[in-house]
């Protein structure tokens, strides 16, 4: 856990957020300012900054499954998925998270 880190904070239950789905790897739950009608950021458990600091594959394989099972689990079909990396692209939180986006 990373002290200074909002989503280590969400993921510690500091906020009291609502997981949309979770398992022992990560948690989802709702983006906070949505850009599609459902807009979910799954995150690992582990605090990592971003996917250039990322080298654990069977961690990567989880959170590509953990997109399939809760799209699954909402039966969302269509969606896409975004994954910020470095400032110049976007990232505003660093610990890695998976955008899914659906209409
Ligand atoms: P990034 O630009 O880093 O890829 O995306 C960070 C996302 O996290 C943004 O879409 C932003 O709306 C979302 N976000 C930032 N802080 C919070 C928060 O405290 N709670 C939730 N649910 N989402 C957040
Ligand atoms: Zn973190």
């Amino acid at each position: 856990m990373d002290e200074n880190c909002i989503f280590c904070k969400i993921i510690n239950g500091d906020f009291n957020t609502e997981f949309v789905y979770e398992n022992e790897h990560l948690v989802v739950f709702k983006d906070i300012n949505p850009k599609a009608r459902v807009h979910l950021l799954v995150v690992p458990r582990v605090h990592v900054a971003s996917l250039n600091e990322l080298d654990d594959k069977e961690l990567l394989g989880e959170l590509m499954m953990g997109v399939k099972e809760v799209t699954k689990k909402i039966g969302l079909k269509s969606y896409r998925v975004q994954i910020n990396t470095g400032k110049e692209a976007g990232q505003e939180v660093f610990h890695l998270h998976i955008h899914i986006l659906g209409s």
